[in-house]
């Protein structure tokens, strides 16, 4: 007779590839393509009052094991954008058009019944305030458990166990699973909520402001959680926030919105040290650090238009000083310069090298990169 029968779980590995566990493998050809595409997406929501145009015409594309930031005020269109992607939304949003295309597939005229095999087994969301979307008279555990019964078809004792691992993965100890949600501090609980979003091995997880409502102390923690993760497991992430410091340090690539359209979008280093459009100027000229001086901070007059009536033109224009005639009368096009940094400015039309046109009517100045010592400000120029 031999010993007890041990098992031993499965580890938690990277994926293979491009994540494409269930999906035809891609001709070699195509292994340098994005993972995901998404092309003049625009998402509407029906109010009584009329028609918000959330989303309209936005275009970003994610590569394998990269980190996306989206940035932008309050209600500029970050989180339905991303929530667009995989039809998560209310009653009364709907994704009017555009392409949404993962490994090449179209997932925007997929019906929802079809749409379901993607969600959480390839994209996958950790939501705002954990508190809230845990489930409070459920033990932890459970919850984590449920994606892996319900959509991997997985057995509930082994499912238990993948979820007891996963717990572990993001640092809350094993038997800690059998807790409930108010036993847990915040911090647990919003790692509970990234084991949950990593249940099913996705390809892509989505955190829409994943560290909002802690403590600076653990958002750093979380922060650095999603880091490892996405080194360890091989995950594509697209973070949502309004905190470029959080952009700054976690994610490669940002894209700043405004009023449901891109302004600007590139590397995360190029954008943060020479900011092109003047929306992104203003935002990292208002983040204060420890060597600015806060009387000097910039802020931005104003506030976002209303979408159900946005105004012509670029969005921009009566919050903008540096705006120009055809700012009120034309959209501005996006232009793509040759170091990968794109911009919806009429300040760099197309065909340009990346510098701005030459009216001096406003210089932001101190304007630099999250944690520079530079003082930030706006100033308009004499
Ligand atoms: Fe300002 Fe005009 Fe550029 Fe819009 S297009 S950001 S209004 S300068």
């Amino acid at each position: 007779m031999g010993g007890p029968d041990v098992s031993i779980d499965p580890p938690i590995a990277p994926r293979t590839g491009r994540g494409r566990r269930q999906w035809p493998l891609p001709k070699q050809a195509d292994l340098d393509a994005p993972l995901l595409v998404v092309e003049n997406l625009r998402t509407y929501f029906t109010l009584s009052s009329g028609t918000v145009k959330a989303v309209d015409g936005v275009s970003f594309e994610l590569h394998d094991g990269e980190a996306l930031g989206i940035a932008g005020e309050s209600g500029c269109g970050k989180t339905t954008t991303a929530l667009s992607l995989l039809r998560l939304l209310p009653a009364n949003a709907k994704v009017v058009g555009g392409s949404v295309k993962l490994f090449g597939i179209e997932l925007a005229t997929k019906s929802e019944n079809a749409l379901r095999r993607y969600r959480w087994r390839e994209i996958s969301v950790i939501f705002q305030g954990a508190m809230n979307a845990l489930n409070p008279v459920r033990r932890v555990g459970d919850q984590v458990a449920e994606p892996i019964i319900e959509r991997l078809g997985v057995p509930k004792a082994e499912a238990n166990r993948r979820a007891r691992e996963l717990l572990e993965l993001v640092g809350i100890a094993r038997d800690r699973a059998a807790d409930y949600p108010h036993q847990l501090s915040g911090g647990m609980r919003q790692r509970a909520m990234i084991a949950m979003a990593l249940a099913c091995d996705p390809a892509i997880v989505i955190g829409d402001e994943p560290t909002t409502a802690l403590d600076v102390m653990v958002q750093a923690q979380i922060l650095e959680l999603l880091e490892r993760l996405r080194a360890q497991l091989g995950l594509s992430l697209i973070l949502i926030t309004h905190d470029l410091s959080v952009i700054a340090e976690t994610c490669d690539r940002v894209m700043v919105m405004y009023a449901g359209r891109v302004a600007e979008e590139g590397p995360v280093r190029t954008v943060f040290s020479a900011p092109r459009h003047p929306y992104t100027q203003m935002l990292l000229a208002a983040i204060p650090n420890l060597e600015s001086d806060r009387r000097l901070l910039g802020t931005i007059p104003g506030s976002p238009p209303d979408l159900r009536t946005p105004p012509p033109g670029c969005r921009f224009h009566p919050r903008c000083p540096m705006a120009m005639d055809v700012c009120h009368e034309i959209v501005p096009e996006e232009v793509r310069h040759a170091d990968g940094v794109r911009v919806a400015c009429h300040l760099y039309p197309p065909g340009g090298d990346g510098t701005r046109r030459p009216i001096p009517i406003l210089e932001v100045t101190g304007v630099d990169a999250p944690g520079s010592t530079a003082a930030p400000a706006v100033e308009r120029a004499p």
